[in-house]
């Protein structure tokens, strides 16, 4: 019997109509004879303002805090009345939901009593989004006769303490797996969990990072050696940029896990950067697919993509990035120079995005964090340091673009227009980058895809859509 893990983002429970759509969707899998295993997101936008909540708290502000919850409550409650109308379990599901809403309140009066937000408790917080919608989806699967049975993920997703983005610890997943989920599924159940939410092996609640559900989601799939990992969002597929930047982004039928996981690093949001791993080490295909409609085929990440004609697959842009110039007064390109460098970064566990080396500089970019400063201090004691943040990183994604001569040349004619930073084709064969000011990284992204994507191959490109789009009506 196949086995499919299916994981619904934010927009696809974000009210009683889209989860009664997914619902649907899962219907279809269980019905076509498929062991499903459903993770969810929270409803959409709930974990920023959960995340606002505890700032909002933190600074002194209780009322606003307690009103965003409120408001919450009211959120959940009406969409829980609205699906389910069996008096028991709606009964249930409403105290339910008191119940946590009354425990994250008391939380939040205690931030504005001590007036700090950890870490540890910013994800306690989050966490309600998840462990909450998983409980009013479980519900609702119930009442439309779904064999449902709601799980809550920190009891299997187990990582390491690192708050606010933990490290999974994959040896006690799978064994956390096989001992609470699997059984499930070999009762016919089909198992709801919350994705993002996780815990460390002392029980305390921690969280993957934001749009960490896609790997929740994959996680579960590669523990159980699932036969695919769906991920449903609020687009047709990963497309060539993202929609909403650039209107004309066609559908990537067909895409390689490589390729995939580099677009999630340089800002896709379509996948949490993450996701692939557990697909890539089980030889997991994924599927990214629209809740919204679901007769589409979707994108299909596979090990390895067939050939494409066009040089890239898609555009990527990772926003909110700082550069920062080491610069000393004569060349230090001597022994042990970069990795004292480095080390600076790696003290303030600052990841770097992209390095780049003149005879007296070294540039690199990072995420903007607030850790700046202090890194800025450190590196200070070695050369002259400046920082600027506003940045962006424009990455294009294709297998063989090494292979191909003038592509640097086509892409900079594209966007000459566009004060260019720092460049990058490095290690990668896969991708070319380059920074420019984040208020220029729209339209760097339109010019790029207006240059290449004029005539894409049909094979891996939804040409048709396009078509049907462009086409007169008659
Ligand atoms: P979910 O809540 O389902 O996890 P996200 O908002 O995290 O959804 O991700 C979906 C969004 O990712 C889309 O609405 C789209 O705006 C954005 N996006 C960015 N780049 C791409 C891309 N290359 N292809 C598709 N979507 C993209
Ligand atoms: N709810 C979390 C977030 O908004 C995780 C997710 O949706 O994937 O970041
Ligand atoms: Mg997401």
């Amino acid at each position: 019997m196949s086995l499919v893990v299916m994981k619904f983002g934010g927009t696809s429970v974000e009210d009683p109509t889209a989860i009664g759509r997914t619902a649907a969707i899962v219907e279809s899998r269980v019905s076509a004879g498929k062991q499903t295993v459903v993770v969810v997101s929270a409803m959409s936008k709930v974990t920023d303002q959960l995340l606002r909540a505890a700032s909002s708290a933190a600074i002194g502000d209780r009322t606003g805090a307690l009103a965003i919850s409120s408001r919450l409550r009211s959120r959940h409650r009406d969409t829980a009345v609205a699906l389910v109308k069996n008096a028991p379990d709606a009964a249930e599901l409403g105290n339910l939901i008191d119940q946590k809403f009354d425990s994250l309140d008391e939380i939040l009066r205690g931030l504005a009593a001590i007036l700090e937000l950890t870490p540890r408790i910013s994800d306690l917080v989050v966490s309600y989004g998840e462990r909450i919608s998983s409980r009013i989806i479980a519900a609702a699967f119930i009442e439309r006769g779904i064999n449902a049975v709601h799980l809550d993920a920190r009891d299997i997703i187990i990582t390491d303490s690192q708050f606010q983005r933990a490290i999974p610890q994959d040896a006690l997943i799978e064994k956390r797996v096989a001992e609470h989920l699997r059984p499930l599924l070999n009762h016919g159940k089909v198992p709801v969990i919350g994705g993002f939410i996780a815990s460390n092996e002392a029980g305390i609640t921690t969280t993957l990072g934001r749009g960490g559900s896609d790997f929740t989601g994959a996680l579960i799939g590669g523990a159980l050696g699932a036969d695919a990992i769906e991920i449903w969002t609020d687009v047709d597929g990963i497309m060539t940029s993202d929609p909403r930047v650039c209107p004309d982004a066609l559908r990537v039928k067909v895409i390689s896990f490589e390729e995939a996981a580099e677009l999630a690093y340089f800002g896709a949001k379509v996948l949490h950067p993450a996701t692939i791993l557990p697909a890539v080490k089980k030889n997991i295909p994924v599927h990214v697919l629209n809740s919204r409609n679901p007769g589409n085929e979707g994108t299909r990440i596979i090990s390895i993509a067939p050939h494409c004609s066009s040089p890239f697959k898609s555009i990527a842009v990772k926003k909110k990035l700082s550069i920062i110039d080491v610069v000393a007064s004569r060349m230090l390109m001597t022994h042990g120079y970069l990795s004292e460098i480095f080390s600076i970064f790696d003290k303030h566990q600052c990841p770097v995005d992209m390095v780049s080396t003149s005879e007296v500089s070294v540039s690199l970019t990072v995420d903007s964090n607030e850790k700046l400063p202090a890194i800025a201090a450190d590196l200070s004691k070695l050369a002259d340091v400046k920082y600027e943040g506003k940045k962006a990183l424009v990455c294009l994604v294709g297998e063989d673009i090494r292979g191909r001569n003038g592509m640097a040349a086509q892409v900079f004619t594209a966007i000459r227009h566009i004060n260019v930073r720092m460049i990058s084709q490095g290690a990668s064969e896969i991708n070319m980058s380059f920074m420019i000011d984040e208020d220029d990284a729209d339209e760097a992204v339109r010019s790029l895809h207006a240059a290449f994507f004029t005539d894409p191959d049909p094979a891996i490109f939804d040409v048709e859509a396009q078509k049907l789009a462009t086409e007169p009506a008659r």
